[in-house]
């Protein structure tokens, strides 16, 4: 990937401006800058390698040269859309499943910010807020796609395995393909964000459901119980042990099935 190449790629949507980078710290921390700095509405970040990657909670996100598709899009929230902010990684989510859907690849959302295909780690989304008062003035939704073998981390920097495309189809797909399917479909879904059929959909592509499954919630804290599905809000929705309804709001949370527990 190059950037004529990106550009030329990307010409037909109707972005903002487009900023490529060879290499860059990560690109949600230059999305951020560029955002305080006032850029327009669907401006996008995009590097080749990302040496300081981050998913969540500053956890590292491995980006090597090359191998991955690692992109950052700034959004200009509109007033009809600030209620509704915490779906964008929805969003994000299903707009990669459907991108991957055409190139034959099923994959599904671990809620709330991963991609996997045959349980493992294909994607992550990392949403960030610029706030000013009660609004959200920005929005950044970074992610990480691992193209080739080489974007997959060593196993033992990992909690959940991970893979790549390159893995799931037998062939490296063009990255400029990708990140144009990907955002094709964003814009495509953005509407959406408000409605039922934005939960609807992202409902049927949520991993485990009805799978016995643990989430980490934090403070040492650990929930069990069958996997629900969304509420209208994005929020999660397990049925606990006792028979309870446990709902689990966005926030530091890790999900994991429940024999990935046992197993440890
Ligand atoms: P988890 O993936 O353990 O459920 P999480 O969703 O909170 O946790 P993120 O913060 O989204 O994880 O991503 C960071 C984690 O993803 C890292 O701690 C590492 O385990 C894993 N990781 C880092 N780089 C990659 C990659 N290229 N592909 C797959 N997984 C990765």
């Amino acid at each position: 990937m190059n950037e004529e190449a990106l550009a030329d790629a990307l010409t037909h949507l109707p972005l903002g401006e487009i900023r490529y980078f060879d290499a860059i710290g990560s690109t949600n921390d230059e999305a951020l800058i560029w955002a305080n700095a006032g850029a327009p509405d669907l401006s996008l970040i995009v590097a080749d390698e990302q040496t300081r990657g981050r998913g969540r909670m500053k956890r590292a996100w491995f980006t090597p040269p090359q191998a991955a598709l690692a992109f950052s899009l700034i959004l200009r929230p509109t007033i009809a859309e600030q209620p509704h902010l915490s779906k964008l990684v929805g969003l994000a989510a299903l707009s990669i499943v459907q991108a991957l859907e055409a190139f034959g690849i099923s994959a599904q959302v671990k809620w709330p910010n991963d991609i996997l295909i045959h349980q493992r780690k294909a994607a992550g989304i990392l949403t960030e807020l610029i706030w000013s008062g009660e609004q959200a003035v920005c929005a950044v939704i970074g992610v990480g796609l691992n193209v080739t073998k080489q974007a997959v981390p060593s196993a033992d920097a990992l909690t959940l395995p991970a893979v790549s495309l390159e893995d799931a189809l037998g062939r490296i797909i063009p990255r400029e393909e990708l990140i144009r399917n990907i955002l094709t479909a964003f814009i495509e879904l953005r509407p959406q964000l408000s409605a039922d059929a934005l939960i609807h959909q992202w409902n049927k592509m949520l991993a485990y459901r009805g799978e016995r499954v643990s989430v980490e919630v934090g403070a040492g804290q650990t929930l069990t119980g069958s996997l629900d599905g969304l509420l209208p809000d994005g929020s999660l929705c397990l049925c606990g042990d006792n028979g309870k309804r446990i709902i689990v709001h966005f926030g530091d949370v890790r999900l994991r099935p429940f024999a990935d527990i046992l197993e440890r």
